[in-house]
């Protein structure tokens, strides 16, 4: 597994979810080689988020992970052509199919992200470009 993907992992499994998620996710974003941060979904919208909620149908839904990732960003960091790692891990921890959803795409590639890996399973992993 990739090392962002490990890092992304460990941090989602030491990240304590709040219950009523049905799903739990960590998102890395990477700048070369530098880890920015690493960020979870949650039950609390964002007004950034608000508007692709909306545009999905989904008002006042969970921030996802990838959406955190770039709302966390230090803010004197160009996040343009980054990468950002995503993984979803079950309730013993285990990765689980993680690629972002098509909100997620969407604000992923308004914001200038350029590619997303993402866990498939405990063995593979995907990516995207956008
Ligand atoms: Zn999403």
């Amino acid at each position: 597994m990739n090392r962002y993907l490990r890092y992304a992992l460990k941090a989602a499994c030491h990240h304590t979810f709040d219950e009523k998620l049905r799903s739990r996710h960590c998102a890395v974003l990477v700048d070369g080689q530098r880890i920015l941060g690493a960020s979870f979904n949650d039950l609390k919208s964002h007004p950034v988020t608000e508007p692709y909620h909306r545009k999905f149908g989904r008002p006042g839904s969970t921030i996802h992970a990838e959406m955190a990732s770039v709302i966390n960003a230090p803010w004197n960091t160009d996040i343009a052509g980054k990468t950002v790692y995503v993984v979803r891990i079950n309730a013993r921890g285990k990765p689980m199919m993680s690629m972002p959803c098509d909100m997620c795409r969407m604000f992923l590639r308004d914001y200038g992200i350029k590619r997303a890996v993402f866990t498939i399973d405990s063995t593979d992993e995907g990516s995207i470009e956008f």
